[in-house]
């Protein structure tokens, strides 16, 4: 369903048709820039689905009466749940008719199916991110009170094993819909698997190894790191739901697309991005670690090539964009555009620019001292897409770092594992 309003602009008097388009969610809030000035004007819409009305309240704008759509006057199209076109408007054209044509009915479902389990996270918004915080305080009776309401199940939840266990569920329940199930599965049973390989043929250094990770608070503190970043995900999932629609349109390659994102705008995910980076670059000291182990006899023994570091401990410091160099043929597959060193060196340096109307970041990776001449450029929607892939790289390291507390937790303090 769509409504068609105009708004004239607070600051400039400028007026902008609007086609909104509805989606599931009980509170939706739309948020674009007058072409004319850049004042932003948001949007909110909540529908009354039993009696099929809806309100409708503007800021930053008034609403004015609209007989039909001219030609030639500012034109917005808005829906929370796609990228939507920018351009002229066309009858019949919506939000909802441009995105199935683009992906078709089946993947359209599927999306659908995604954004509406979005509207439950958000609802449960507080519960979640309250599971987070217990189990990072160490608050383990409320953690388990919490978490096993929230999974609506009765599992055993008293050791550390079986907490980081029920941990994990309410992970995998909360964030499904922006991961890809299929792949944490797999990235568990390729860790999995290399465990029980390393401990069959050198257990004293995996435990090593283990012992040192966990012993320095290393592991706990990128698990925890990465605790933190789930909740910022939550906090902006309407900006994310026209990046997982991408996953379904095959035509997107990635960069480039003129598409608008229609809830919030770069600064309010800047940050979550290089934040993001940061941890994945220190849980690269594990998979390091763990790569060392498996092709020499030591976590600390890097391939002999010039520039190495002496062991893990200076590995650990070296940039994120160095550290890929010294992991020789890994074992762990990273998608080298979420390591976008470029861009997140930009994005950490104040060195983008964004163009709230057009929604185009342009960024400057060289240094150049006060001329910054050389730039690069992307939508809104390349980042926010950039974010979903680093969340999903993120998740899947989270991931390892269960497996290796699983480790540290039956193989070393040998605690009994209890069936679900
Ligand atoms: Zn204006």
């Amino acid at each position: 369903m769509n409504f068609n309003i105009s708004v004239c602009c607070e600051t400039c008097d400028e007026k902008t048709n609007c086609r909104l388009g509805i989606s599931n969610r009980a509170y939706q809030p739309l948020r674009f820039r007058c072409a004319s000035c850049g004042s932003p004007i948001d949007i909110t819409m909540i529908p009354d689905f039993e009696n099929v009305g809806i309100d409708i309240q503007v800021s930053g704008a008034e609403q004015v009466k609209t007989d039909r759509f001219e030609e030639g006057v500012n034109f917005v199209d808005l829906h929370l749940d796609f990228p939507v076109r920018f351009g002229e408007y066309v009858m019949g054209m919506t939000p909802y008719m441009a995105a199935t044509m683009r992906i078709g009915h089946q993947e359209m479902q599927m999306h659908s199916v995604r954004v509406n389990y979005l509207n439950e996270v958000y609802e449960r918004e507080k519960e979640i991110k309250s599971i987070f915080t217990l189990y990072k305080k160490g608050k383990a009776n409320l953690f388990r009170k919490g978490a096993l309401s929230f999974l609506g199940s009765s599992m055993a939840c008293k050791s550390q094993l079986d907490q980081n266990r029920a941990l994990y569920y309410v992970i995998e329940k909360s964030f499904f819909p922006f991961s890809e199930p299929k792949n944490n599965l797999d990235a568990t049973s390729l860790y999995t698997e290399k465990l029980i390989e390393l401990e069959k043929a050198k257990k004293d250094k995996l435990d090593r190894f283990i012992k040192e990770i966990v012993n320095t608070g290393f592991l706990k503190n990128v698990q925890e790191d990465c605790l933190e970043i789930y909740p910022r995900i939550i906090d902006i999932e309407l900006m994310l739901r026209p990046a997982l629609f991408l996953d379904f349109d095959k035509e997107y390659q990635g960069n480039q697309v003129p598409y608008r994102v229609s809830a919030h705008e770069f600064l309010d995910a800047k940050d979550l991005y290089k934040d993001i980076a940061e941890i994945i670059s220190r849980a690269l000291v594990l998979v390091a670690g763990f790569n060392n182990l498996l092709k020499r006899d030591s976590h600390d023994e890097f391939e002999n090539v010039p520039g190495a570091p002496k062991d893990l401990d200076k590995f650990a410091d070296y940039p994120l964009g160095k550290k890929l160099d010294f992991i020789d043929d890994p074992w762990y597959a990273l998608d080298a555009n979420v390591m976008d060193n470029q861009l997140r060196n930009s994005v950490a340096h104040y060195k983008a620019e964004y163009d709230e109307v057009s929604q185009e970041i342009t960024y400057y990776p060289k240094r150049e001292g006060i001329k910054q001449q050389k730039s690069e450029s992307m939508y809104f929607l390349d980042f926010s897409r950039r974010i979903l892939m680093a969340f999903r790289e993120l998740h899947r390291m989270n991931h390892f770092t269960k497996c290796l507390f699983v480790y540290y937790y039956l193989r070393v303090l040998g605690e009994k594992g209890t069936p679900v």
